[in-house]
């Protein structure tokens, strides 16, 4: 198989799938439309599923410098009683980080490696197959495409299934404010969530609170909210969680989205990864692990299989049951996070306080060896 791998988007799965292919010396170039490397600082947590392929990039290191090792993860009402604690040990090792330092270090891997990246190129038309076009003018050729380009993806929408991300109801607040914990902290109210924890060893940190109102936000990074907006949408929380909020220069709010699943994610040249393919749900912090685990196994089948049909038969075998299993769990998670009923709620608290299935059922999504079904 010779020739040259188009990579649209350079998110984490067109980062860590360029990476991959670099280090081999595959020719691909990532075309990404933003003018450079993705800033937005959102909290995101690392499992071990993440940490050892990042393991495997050789960016462990790097990343863990500049992030946090919590020690334990508390469940509380909003009232902030416990529910339940549990030592990050018993799951191995979690790292908490912003974004921005997860795309800064896969960013520097991929050009140490001698990878090729153009920014300020957004996809507007792929012709004849195998011709992309940019909005810039450019134009360029190549042989396998790989859409890396997130939820709202143009590459699925116009060339693999004519549908549109779905609004699911749920706003999220987010927001970098200061803290002295170093626990993963979860609070469980009705109708909302909140996920506070620690992305560095200088106090920062990051927050998002979930409701369910159905009033409906545009999915964007960048749109900002006031804090009295926050407060009024979180207020069944008491001072310990405002003074966070409080402590945030800046506050933004988003509405998720959703696509349907889809049965194949390839067609023709083109395979989809991450977002584009199965966007989730945030509520088992798994959408960028599953986008990390897509690139390494579309990437190592690439350099292994020398048919690009075999390439994405092989990439849906082995994709296809486990992002569609976590992507309806963390649904499911959401409905479990919000309850109203007030029995339902106690059978929950009382299952999580005293059973191990939440462990359980996280401990088998973080186990899950992606190198290992590799070799
Ligand atoms: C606040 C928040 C917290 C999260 N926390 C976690 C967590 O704790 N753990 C976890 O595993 N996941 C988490 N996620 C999910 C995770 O961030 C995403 O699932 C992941 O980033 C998806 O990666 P991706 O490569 O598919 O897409 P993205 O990272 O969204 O990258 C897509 C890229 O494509 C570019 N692009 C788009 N269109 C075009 C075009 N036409 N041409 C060229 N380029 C284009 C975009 O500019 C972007 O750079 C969180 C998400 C959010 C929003």
């Amino acid at each position: 198989m010779t020739n040259k791998i188009g990579i649209i988007g350079a998110g984490i799965s067109g980062l860590t799938l360029g990476c991959i292919l670099a280090k081999d010396s595959k020719n691909c170039t990532i075309y990404e439309k933003s003018d450079g490397p993705s800033n937005y600082g959102a909290g995101i947590s690392l499992s071990p599923n993440i940490i050892r392929l990042l393991n495997e990039l050789e960016i462990l290191e790097k990343v863990e410098k500049e992030s946090c090792l919590p020690i334990d993860i508390v469940w509380r009402d909003n009232v902030g009683k416990v529910i339940r604690e549990v030592n990050v040990s018993e799951f191995g090792k979690l790292i908490t980080t912003n974004r921005k330092i997860l795309i800064k270090h896969l960013l520097d891997k991929y050009l140490s490696l001698g990878g090729k990246i153009e920014f300020s190129h957004e996809l507007v038309k792929i012709k004849n197959e195998k011709e992309l076009l940019f909005k810039n003018g450019n134009e360029d050729r190549v042989d396998f495409i790989a859409g890396c380009d997130g939820i709202k993806s143009f590459v699925r929408s116009n060339y693999i299934k004519n549908d549109s991300p779905k609004f699911t109801g749920y706003t999220a607040w987010r927001g970098i404010g200061t803290s002295d914990s170093k626990r993963i902290n979860i609070y469980l109210g009705p109708r909302s969530h909140i996920v506070c924890y620690p992305i560095n060893n200088s106090l920062e940190t990051s927050f998002i609170g979930v409701i369910k109102n159905n009033a409906r936000i545009n999915e964007s990074w960048r749109e900002e909210g006031t804090h009295d907006q926050l407060i009024n949408d979180l207020s069944d929380y008491g001072d310990f969680i405002h003074s966070l909020f409080k402590s945030s220069e800046k506050v933004f709010r988003w509405g998720l989205y959703d696509r349907n699943k889809l049965n194949n994610f390839s067609k023709g040249i083109i395979t989809l990864l991450g977002d584009s393919a199965h966007p989730m749900m945030p509520f088992l912090g798994q959408g960028g692990a599953m986008a990390f685990e897509d690139a390494f196994v579309l990437g190592r089948l690439l350099l292994k299989i020398p048919s690009y049909n075999k390439v994405q038969e092989k990439y849906n075998d082995l994709r296809r049951k486990r992002v569609n299993y976590i992507k309806s769990s963390s649904a499911f998670q959401g409905y479990v996070n919000h309850l109203t009923n007030p029995l339902l709620k106690n059978v929950r608290d009382y299952l999580l306080k005293n059973t191990n299935m939440a462990m359980r059922r996280t401990k088998n999504i973080y186990n899950y060896d992606i190198l290992e079904k590799l070799i």
